[in-house]
């Protein structure tokens, strides 16, 4: 086929290739500067794998001084979900993935190797096969799919053991160039393949940056470039993309190494020269004995909105990713505990083959440990934009209790290391944060029960001698006067060599206050609470509670 059949797609294109080739020039000769890019498809949520390879594209290209860019792969109409984009970018800026290049918002782009969502690409791509067209490493193919559906049977029943639209099957390959102008001038639709020059039981070698080298069979399937609806597949874009782009370093989810054979193809046919590529391995998890892929559908925990709903750190999540990216991150960033992740030296070779198991444990010890190392400033920050987005109830606290949130904080973030993530607030410390807690509404505690007497008694005592004045010295002296009196060992020492001796201990005695108060055995320093709470709200509980326990 030939320049005649060109002329006749298309007609309206206002560029042609070697012009696209002129507008976006070479970014640099320098081969040791990274292009990447990170490429999703806008249907509607993020893959955590998807937020991985994000990362690591970015990384990887600003530390050698290059360009990480975002491209919307939203050529599959049927599959887009409104506000798509805007989610996409939402989230890589919530997890400080910043981009060169790439959509602003919904409607705008910014960086000079644009448009950068395929639907916007149109032009591009058909001025691209029409090249090819004009070349003869294209043709028109008017085949509908009934035919498609006709050539499958007719592969079936001949015992065909490769099914698909390659050599003799490919009905509209070899099409006299008279009957093709003649049905494109009757406004015949169509879509244009590639004519491939693959052989039928041909291997050749390809390489990945983390496998290594590869053999795989040739592609031999005439693979559809353009669609009916004049967009592209998948494959066509992402060489003519990546290559007018620019993009140095294709690293993505390794589910396309199959499609190499392909990509690298049309790179050729193109005269493009082939990028090098990296295929992730997917992040695992334990199904029963297997190990599987993290499914969308499935794990609540392949989504990255997951982890913003429940409020993990930023931080935590990022590095957590990088420690599945390298064994080296951890030693690392004990060593570079501020530092940006972009300085940490990453190989993307040695991300691994085998796809890394998920580990929630660890990604909640990292979370403790960043949530350790903020300040108190950063945590009341990071956690009232949170629950403004996430926590209808603990952004209505913060909205009326700014202050008394803020100094709350210590109360856990000093002595304890138990919070990971910004829903843990609520479930654990509900006596701080939840404004409608009641101290009342739990069942009364077999420890509680079995002593019932002495809590009233003490509680009474409690009452009686607080003073909101005192101290917490002062304020823990009159424990320990109760304590005597009811016979409860002061000394641990004393009541550890004869337990007998005593009820209990002051431990005992510190307990039933401070269950009264918080429903909880197991808490903070009672006296921070307390005055994080107000003298009068705890005294409120505890009255409360003792008019439940003497009804
Ligand atoms: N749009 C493709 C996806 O979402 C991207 C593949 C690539 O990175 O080349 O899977």
């Amino acid at each position: 086929m030939s320049k005649a059949v060109a002329d006749l797609i298309y007609p309206d294109l206002t560029k042609n290739y070697a012009d696209y080739e002129a507008l976006y020039p070479i970014r640099t000769e320098d081969d040791s500067v990274y292009t990447t890019r990170f490429s999703p498809s806008p249907t509607g949520f993020m893959h955590i794998g998807g937020l991985y390879a994000a990362l690591i594209n970015r990384i990887l290209a600003k530390r050698s001084g290059g360009t990480f860019y975002l491209r919307i792969e939203d050529t599959d109409q049927k599959r887009q979900v409104e506000g798509g984009v805007s989610e996409i970018i939402s989230t890589l800026n919530e997890f400080e993935i910043q981009f060169d290049e790439g959509p602003a918002n919904e409607t705008e782009d910014y960086g000079n190797y644009g448009p950068y969502r395929q639907s916007r690409r149109g032009e591009i791509y058909q001025a691209f096969a029409k090249h090819l067209v004009e070349e003869d490493k294209a043709y028109v193919c008017f085949c509908t799919e009934e035919d498609i559906a006709e050539i499958r049977k007719k592969q079936e029943e001949d015992n065909c053991n490769f099914l698909g639209y390659y050599g003799k099957w490919a009905r509209c390959r070899n099409l006299p160039e008279e009957e093709v102008i003649a049905r494109l001038k009757r406004g015949e639709e169509f879509i244009i393949r590639l004519k491939s020059e693959g052989k039928d039981g041909q291997t050749r070698e390809f390489y990945d940056e983390i496998r290594g080298p590869l053999t795989m069979p040739e592609n031999i399937i005439d693979t559809v470039l353009i669609k009916r609806d004049g967009l592209p597949t998948y494959h066509f874009a992402h060489a003519v993309d990546d290559h007018l782009m620019r993009t140095t370093d294709v690293i993505r989810a390794d589910e396309w190494i199959s499609s190499l054979p392909i990509h690298v193809q049309l790179f050729e046919t193109l005269g493009f020269p082939v990028p090098r590529y990296s295929h992730l391995s997917p992040i695992m998890k334990m199904d029963g004995n297997s190990k599987r892929k993290l499914s969308k559908r499935k794990d609540p925990e392949a989504r990255v909105h997951h982890y913003m709903e429940l409020g993990y750190p930023v931080k935590a999540v990022i590095d957590y990713l990088l420690t599945i990216a390298s064994s080296e991150f951890e030693d690392w960033r004990k060593e570079h505990s501020d530092e940006d992740i972009t300085q940490f030296p990453i190989d993307v070779k040695k991300t691994g083959v085998a796809g890394a198991l998920f580990d929630p444990d660890k990604l909640d010890n990292i979370a403790k440990n960043c949530v350790g190392a903020m300040s108190g400033e950063e945590i009341f920050e990071t956690v009232s934009q949170w629950a403004a987005q996430f926590d209808e109830k603990l952004n209505q606290y913060i909205s009326a209790n700014g202050e008394r949130f803020q100094n709350s904080i210590p109360v856990w973030h000093e002595r304890r290391l138990d919070v990971r993530r910004w829903s843990d607030l609520m479930n654990f410390y509900p006596y701080l944060y939840d404004s409608e807690f009641d101290n009342c509404s739990c069942e009364i505690p077999e420890k509680i029960q079995n002593n019932r007497g002495d809590v009233i008694s003490i509680l009474t005592d409690y009452l009686a001698s607080y003073d909101s004045a005192d101290d917490s010295d002062v304020w823990f002296s009159k424990i320990k006067v109760i304590a005597e009196k009811y016979n409860y060992a002061v000394k641990m020492g004393k009541y550890k060599k004869n337990p007998e001796d005593y009820r209990g201990s002051i431990v005992d005695v510190a307990s039933y206050i401070r269950f009264a108060i918080t429903s909880h055995f197991d808490t903070p320093d009672l006296h921070q609470i307390i005055s994080v709470i107000g003298a009068e709200e705890s005294i409120e509980r505890v009255s409360r509670f003792l008019e439940k326990l003497k009804g």
